[in-house]
């Protein structure tokens, strides 16, 4: 299986290639964010948990996030493979991601992260919330609690892969088809 982890900061553009790569590579498109959100809309319990968390631009405990991950994976047996969008955000979950795939006789082919500046980061945000409708898009000071979230807890992930020689760089900025032949070149070697 190609399992490909996506990182990179909030609005660094995981969501918008990712859909474009997993039907490129026929992938499973798992997002953490996304998945949250969904719960959200239809006020499930996991949803009313991951609220006010997803409000104030914290992360969700990792327990909680973990286990909604490893549901989503096992709710598709056939699977190719898996691009993760937002997953994981700690070292915590990076760990459980590779010890659940070991399980499965699998791992992690890469994780390919998209390099954006912060002051273009913060523009594509507040350009989202005016459409998305997400409040943690709208306020400055959300967001820039979400990056101080991202440089405490998940830039450390990128030392992580790297160790395993797994971390590839690529150039967020630019136009999305620029930056999506970029990673087709690396999704290519994986
Ligand atoms: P995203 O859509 O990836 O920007 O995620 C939006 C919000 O969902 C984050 O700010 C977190 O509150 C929560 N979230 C998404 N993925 C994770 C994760 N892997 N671990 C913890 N919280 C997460």
């Amino acid at each position: 299986m190609k399992n490909i982890v996506l990182f990179g900061p909030p609005g660094a553009g995981k969501g918008t290639q990712a859909e474009l790569l997993k039907n490129k590579y026929n992938l499973i498109h798992i997002s953490t964010g996304e998945v949250f959100r969904y719960n959200i809309r239809n006020k499930t319990d996991l949803g009313i948990l991951a609220k006010t968390y997803m409000d104030n631009g914290d992360l969700v405990p990792d327990e909680v996030t973990v286990k909604m991950l490893k549901a989503e994976v096992d709710k598709n047996p056939g699977a190719k493979g898996f691009l993760f969008d937002g997953f994981p955000r700690t070292e915590s979950q990076a760990i459980a991601l590779d010890s659940f795939l070991a399980d499965k006789n699998d791992s992690v082919n890469g994780m390919v992260s998209l390099e954006v500046p912060e002051a273009l980061l913060v523009e594509r945000l507040l350009k989202r919330g005016e459409t998305s409708g997400r409040s943690d898009d709208q306020d400055e000071e959300k967001i820039k609690h979400r990056f101080q979230e991202y440089y405490e807890k998940t830039a450390v992930l990128q030392k992580y892969y790297e160790k395993q020689n797994k971390y590839f760089g690529v150039d967020g900025v630019g136009t999305i088809e620029d930056i999506n032949k970029r990673l087709q070149k690396v999704f290519n070697e994986l």
